[in-house]
């Protein structure tokens, strides 16, 4: 059987009914007009937790076993996974426990914290994160729910892509942001169940084009911590259930610099007046700045997350205009 019969994309709907926002998708005749098509911005940075990552969360947490689930949850992450996974395990009265690299932004430490997670630090550049959420996971009993590479947290992450097409239509094209590749598996999934021939297209930091390589070779490539802006997309390596997704459904993956994303920031501050985090910017960086080429009558682009605090986003984008 292959991995993408066993994702039940119906189910996670079903499950996140009434629990996820329905975000919005929002439109602009300026992005219109200079891309040369209609482009539907899915503001998934407005979801609970401020990113799409607590759909794949909750519903891998729901579909747990309630005696499993009563033990507690065990999940690594920079940041969006880590805030989705103890809001997930919050609503559930249910402990969890988070690894975090010590150097993660302070302000998705103190939110995970808030709700009500307990935080273990570890050192990204020495050690692995998979290693020390095993052995913690076995110490105590936990549930383990990576971020990306397991197949209830690809179901949820379908029910992004679900609910645009519910909203504004089957798109031709999709674009979005890739990391392990949770997100676009499931995008993928659920855009070729309604249109087979829409185009899916990832987009990674240019510094860390770990899954652009792995599909190139048509196997998993394994990089350094890429040293980028994006914190969401720090990843080393596609997973084995998202790289076999990827392969089948996804027809390329560009790149872009962390230039061409605070260009995209400020364009989205100033036109849209959104509030976006570097990857939650990437898709569209790729767009607005020529690096993937629209097709068809509606391209969608999701905005996947707005995690980014006031001081570092100012930051950000004043050191860019100084340089
Ligand atoms: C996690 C994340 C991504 C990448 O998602 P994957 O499922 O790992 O590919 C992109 N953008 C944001 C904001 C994220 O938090």
């Amino acid at each position: 059987m292959s991995v993408s019969s066993e994702i039940d994309m119906d189910a996670a709907m079903a499950r996140l009914k009434g629990v996820v926002k329905q975000t919005p998708v929002l439109r602009s005749r300026l992005l219109d007009d200079h891309v040369g098509t209609e482009v539907h911005l899915k503001a998934e940075n407005l979801q609970t937790t401020g990113a799409f990552k607590f759909r794949g969360a909750f519903n891998a947490i729901a579909a747990l076993n309630a005696d499993v689930r009563d033990r507690g949850i065990i999940s690594f992450s920079s940041g969006n996974h880590a805030q989705a996974v103890a809001r997930a395990a919050q609503l559930f009265n249910v402990p969890a426990t988070i690894v975090m690299p010590h150097d993660a932004p302070a302000s998705k430490r103190s939110a995970t914290k808030a709700y009500g997670a307990e935080i273990i630090s570890y050192d990204r550049y020495t050690e692995s994160r998979e290693d020390v959420a095993a052995g913690i996971r076995d110490e105590r009993a936990l549930t383990l729910i990576p971020p990306f590479d397991h197949l209830e947290v690809i179901a949820g992450q379908s029910t992004c892509v679900q609910e645009l097409f519910n909203q504004s239509g089957a798109m031709d094209q999709l674009i979005i942001s890739v990391g392990g590749g949770g997100l676009i598996s499931g995008s993928a999934l659920a855009a070729h169940r309604q249109n087979p021939d829409c185009q899916v297209v990832g987009v990674e930091p240019a510094a860390g084009n770990d899954v652009q390589m792995s599909l190139q070779q048509d196997q998993i490539v394994q990089i350094e911590v890429p040293e980028t802006i994006a914190d969401g997309q720090q990843t080393t390596s596609p997973g084995v259930h998202t790289f076999e997704i990827m392969r089948h459904h996804v027809a390329k993956v560009a790149t872009v610099t962390d230039a061409q994303i605070l260009e995209t920031m400020d364009w989205l501050f100033r036109y849209q007046k959104q509030v976006v985090e570097p990857s939650g910017a990437c898709a569209l960086a790729a767009l607005l700045c020529g690096e993937v080429q629209p097709v068809g009558q509606r391209v969608g682009v999701i905005l996947s997350g707005g995690n980014v605090s006031l001081e570092r986003f100012t930051e950000l984008l004043q050191n860019r205009a100084a340089t």
